[in-house]
């Protein structure tokens, strides 16, 4: 088989400063150990997050020009409605300027104290805006989804039976929706198998729940249907989506994933009464229902974007440049979540730094040293972002994992990029043993890893 190309050329190009390792010992320094503090020209190599940092097509472009900025029922409105409600094929579509301003419209509309909400696994903004109206997140991952370096195609998939017991134990009518993530950002990039989905949608259906998608990753997860789930093999990636929101009765989405677009979500729901209130609360924070908060502009980049990312050239690439890291940092011994997920390769920074507690933040430590060793950012998904610490006691919970996430731009980078990463990982793979802890000494009481501030316990950078 021949090499799997970048099915795409370069028009516009970005340089990117080479800084040494002294420099970059000194910023991260300056930035409290916390990568989000840095400079992004301080960065060679991003990989903090897939967000926001598409790179938009010539059509894209294109349509940026065509954008219409009348405040109400521009054409790029019904351009972005259209293409929507096509593929999603949900009644209501109202825009937010991006996923969390549809998550916080969704629970803050459906969910009292006291409701519980379960999901594969949550996003941490998911989570937080659950939190803010005082209901529970509740994780169900599939027991498979633990077993990190163990190959399962579906890793992704909800524990359907812990979704019944918990159903049983708190009451059908403390649980507003049961939402699904794919792919399960947090919990590695991992596909939901339509079998789950249908799983998932009968016990729903058979307590009266509605049935959220968390749909930031929709098109990546299709693919994988379509590649590992049998009978898939000869149905369209558009064929397949449409059938994963034919189970659904509603979704929040960031356009700034699986929308190629740079920002940009909506929130969709098929119930008519819900949408009222919905449209009500958007336009007290977000805009009016025909814009969001977006831009004419940004929604015509997105009904464009919503159509190439289903080109199966480009998800082939997509999944390839993934794998292709994955596959070359698991061959040296790297411990990651296996098989790579569809937007980023996840280190199991718990196996990578065994002799590094939880509680002293193993994954803040590989994320440090990547960007001293080369430049490169990745995030921390561990104790970091989804510990506990109680301001009262001062005692710290450890997350259930401790992972790094790697998480590739869309279109963004080539393979020799690629190349450079699996070599600077392996360099701090070779000095694994003499790397330690962290500590936190500043922290925001939520969404604590976006500002938290750290001392390392040992001296970075080898
Ligand atoms: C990014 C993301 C969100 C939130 O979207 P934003 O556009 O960043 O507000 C929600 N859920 C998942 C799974 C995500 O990856």
């Amino acid at each position: 088989m021949r090499t799997i190309i970048e099915p795409f050329k370069i028009k516009a190009v970005e340089p990117i400063r080479l800084t040494t390792r002294a420099e970059r010992t000194d910023k991260l320094r300056h930035a409290g150990y916390n990568v989000f503090l840095l400079h992004a020209d301080d960065v060679l190599i991003d990989l903090l997050t897939d967000s926001g940092t598409a790179a938009m097509s010539a059509e894209q472009w294109a349509a940026v020009m065509r954008g219409d900025e009348a405040y109400a029922g521009s054409r790029s409105w019904y351009r972005f409605e259209a293409a929507v409600k096509d593929l999603f094929g949900f009644r209501h579509v109202i825009p937010t300027h991006q996923g969390r301003a549809a998550e916080r419209i969704l629970f803050s509309t459906v969910c009292r104290p006291g409701d519980v909400v379960p999901n594969n696994t949550h996003f941490d903004t998911t989570r937080a805006n659950i939190e803010a109206v005082g209901a529970q997140a509740v994780d169900l991952p599939c027991p498979e989804a633990r077993r990190t370096q163990e190959p399962h195609p579906f890793k992704g998939d909800m524990d359907v039976t812990g979704l019944e017991r918990l159903i049983a134990e708190v009451g059908a009518e403390r649980v507003p929706l049961v939402m699904l993530t794919v792919t399960n950002n947090s919990g590695g990039g991992q596909p939901v198998s339509l079998a789950n989905l249908r799983a998932v949608r009968a016990l729903c259906g058979r307590h009266g729940i509605p049935l959220y998608l968390d749909a930031c990753r929709f098109a990546e997860n299709a693919f994988l249907i379509k590649l590992r789930e049998p009978g898939y093999a000869d149905h369209s990636v558009r064929q397949i989506a449409r059938e994963m929101f034919s189970l659904a009765d509603g979704c929040t989405f960031s356009a700034k994933k699986d929308g190629l677009a740079n920002i940009g979500g909506f929130l969709a729901t098929n119930d008519d009464r819900l949408a009222e209130q919905e449209k009500d609360l958007l336009i007290l924070t977000e805009g009016f229902p025909t814009y969001g908060g977006m831009a004419g502009r940004d929604l015509d980049a997105i009904a464009v974007g919503l159509r190439e990312v289903l080109e199966e050239d480009y998800l082939t690439y997509r999944l390839a440049s993934v794998r292709y890291l994955g596959e070359h940092i698991a061959r040296a011994g790297v411990p990651i979540v296996q098989p790579p997920g569809g937007h980023a390769v996840y280190i199991d920074a718990a196996a990578f730094l065994p002799h590094v507690p939880p509680l002293q933040l193993p994954g803040q430590a590989l994320v440090a040293e990547l960007y001293v060793e080369g430049g490169i950012r990745a995030v921390e998904i561990g104790t970091v972002m989804f510990g506990r610490h109680d301001p009262e006691t001062g005692a710290e919970t450890a997350a259930p994992m401790e992972l790094v996430r790697l998480a590739m731009p869309r279109r963004v980078y080539t393979q020799s990029h690629v190349d450079y990463v699996v070599e600077a990982i392996l360099e701090v793979w070779q000095r694994r043993e003499g790397m330690g802890g962290f500590r936190i000494v500043r922290q925001a009481a939520v969404l604590r890893h976006f500002t938290a501030r750290f001392e390392p316990l040992y001296s970075v950078g080898g």
